[in-house]
């Protein structure tokens, strides 16, 4: 495979000419000081002893006589050996031999833990049945900056423990989402041990729980009193799971589009594998939580009650 323009700067960096030359037998012709060599030209092969000279901290040659040019090392092989960039790059690697390439880092996660302001009265929440204090109190609203979040309604995220992570947003541009998602969510995001609003309701496990989508739904239930967690999605790890654990009963309640209702069997599936009681409440095609009035929701919560506790 011939050596990509990457690969050619990598050659550039780690052989030098002086070692182009003694390979070839030629560095004894050479004159050597700290920051250059001084020699006859090995390319036209004349006799003045200062013809050519190369620079050592930059691996630049020059010849100052019949040449009257000059290049980095792949042009001095090339015009050595008569060959190609492809051909001269495959004798320097040949030269440098393997490196050992360490893998690309990962980004890392970096929880952003500044609280930014938001506006809790927007229309989009409004929409959802979402009320401002409710939205105040979740950390969510408009936010009016510039950047990451820009025409977004934001919404804090915590870890299990209640640490901020940061904020994700669901952008109000319709052509942004169609183009890239409606979310858009902090880099690296540890999404696989994230549960939204998990750190409020932990201790109200025992009573069963809401598992929904997304922040909106969470909402909701919280304006009815009752305690609701979001997967951000339509999947869960088996650390959201392990989280879910302690919950006497699951009602899941997941969006009602074709997505949703397939996610609702798998998951539904997961939990009762992690030993859970689970009701899936099947909504409406193309219907979602935060759709349903507080009364559809509290209906849909005593039901599960109900049933959680049938023997
Ligand atoms: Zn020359």
């Amino acid at each position: 495979m011939a050596p990509s323009r990457h690969d050619f700067q990598d050659l550039k960096r780690r052989v030098s000419i002086e070692r182009i030359l003694g390979q070839r037998g030629l560095l004894h012709t050479f004159s050597v000081s700290a920051n250059k060599l001084v020699g006859p030209c090995p390319l036209h092969r004349g006799d003045s002893r200062s013809a050519f000279v190369v620079s050592r901290a930059r691996n630049l040659w020059y010849c100052f006589t019949a040449c009257r040019a000059g290049g980095d090392i792949i042009d001095l092989v090339r015009r050595l050996d008569h060959v190609g960039y492809a051909e001269a790059g495959r004798v320097i690697a040949r030269l440098a031999g393997p490196e050992i390439v360490a893998a690309p880092p990962r980004p890392a996660f970096r929880p952003f833990t500044r609280p930014l302001s938001l506006d809790p009265d927007n229309p989009f929440l409004r929409d959802k049945g979402i009320r401002p204090a409710t939205a105040a109190a979740f950390e969510s609203g408009h936010y009016r900056g510039a950047g990451f979040l820009q025409g977004c309604v934001a919404v804090r995220l915590h870890d299990p423990a209640g640490a901020p992570l940061g904020y994700a947003g669901r952008t109000l541009d319709p052509h942004r989402a169609q183009r890239s998602g409606k979310w858009r969510l902090p880099t690296a995001l540890p999404k696989h041990s994230t549960l939204f609003n998990y750190h409020r309701v932990d201790r109200r496990l025992s009573g069963g729980l809401a598992v929904v989508e997304d922040p909106w739904s969470v909402m909701r239930f919280a304006q009815v009193g009752l305690p609701a967690v979001a997967i951000l999605g339509a999947t869960m790890s088996t650390e959201q799971c392990a989280l879910l654990a302690p919950a006497t009963a699951i009602l899941l309640m997941l969006d009602g589009d074709a997505a949703g209702q397939q996610a609702t069997r798998l998951l539904r599936d997961q939990l009762v594998a992690t030993r859970l009681r689970v009701v899936t409440t099947a909504l409406p095609e193309n219907t979602d939580p935060d759709q349903l009035t507080d009364g559809e929701l509290r209906a849909a919560w005593d039901c599960f009650s109900g049933l959680r506790q049938k023997p």
